[in-house]
């Protein structure tokens, strides 16, 4: 029940409309009773039900939607309110599950093409809730809204894909595929670089005490940024591991011959953070 504690939507306020929806946030939107049932066929049932039954008071309805989304839909609705532009992707994706919900296919049909063209124009930030827009991506069978969500999945911390969140287990063993595959990137050049720093060093520094130190110290640290970068796979953790340019070592090498070739496969790890991943086989 709508009560004092709960705020009036200033854009639908009371009068203007009969019938009432509370969002998940408690703020109370009044709507006119023939547009909802006109717009959607999951309200027009939920009236013809509540027609049979006594009903007290004015009919309200508690939605799971927070207000935002409410406020955005409801302008979908009514011809006589402007559309806002949705401030973000995750804002569309929510907005997008509740056309769904409400059955309004109009919107819902014409969200799925908006998000799928932000979602891979370069007008795209990240997901604040990237495992939330997979599963929404997921249920909804949108393609190019699930590759976007796991290009950003791959490379972020373990902790982001807690939560209860359901996705397909299709789709989250192809991601843990993806990420474990992201880690032997990792893994492989890392090896590279350090034999190469190994050859490098016996090549130009030999017999220099200060600097084969430095190069042990380095090779010391292998294993715990692999450790660092198994939970979390992205170009982040592994400047970590950057040692400081230009710092000497001795007095004729400085950390130089370290520093350029790791921070080479920083940027190689930031190109293949944009690249697009593919979807499991057999996931149409
Ligand atoms: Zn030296």
């Amino acid at each position: 029940m709508a009560t004092e504690n709960m705020k009036h939507s200033p854009e639908f306020p009371v009068g203007y409309g009969e019938f009432i929806l509370i969002s998940s946030d408690n703020v109370v939107f009044h709507f006119p009773h023939f547009l909802l049932g006109h717009v959607s066929p999951v309200f027009r049932d939920m009236f013809s039900l509540s027609s049979s039954e006594a009903v007290t008071g004015p009919p309200e309805v508690k939605l799971t939607e927070d207000s935002a989304t409410i406020d955005h839909l409801l302008r979908f609705f009514d011809p006589n309110k402007k559309i806002l532009p949705t401030e973000s992707l995750d804002q569309m994706v929510r907005l997008y599950e509740a056309a769904h919900k409400y059955q309004v296919q109009q919107v819902s049909d014409w969200l799925e093409r908006e998000i799928q063209i932000i979602a891979l124009s370069k007008r795209s930030k990240e997901f604040s809730n990237p495992m939330q827009v997979l599963a929404v991506a997921s249920r909804y069978r949108l393609p190019e809204v699930a590759r976007v969500a796991l290009r950003q999945l791959i490379s972020a911390p373990s902790s982001a894909m807690q939560g209860d969140i359901t996705v397909g287990s299709n789709l989250f063993g192809h991601l843990l595929h993806l990420r474990e595959q992201r880690l032997r990137w990792y893994i492989q050049h890392l090896d590279n670089w350090l034999k190469d720093r190994r050859q490098n060093f016996n090549e130009f520094f030999n017999s220099c005490h200060d600097c084969e130190r430095t190069l042990f110290n380095v090779q010391a640290q292998f294993f715990p940024i692999i450790a660092l970068l198994s939970s979390h796979p992205s170009h982040h953790t592994l400047r970590q591991y950057l040692p400081p340019r230009g710092r000497d070592v001795c007095s004729r090498h400085n950390t130089d011959f370290l520093f350029y070739p790791l921070m080479k496969l920083v940027n190689a790890a930031v190109e293949l953070e944009k690249e697009l991943p593919n979807l499991p086989a057999g996931y149409h």
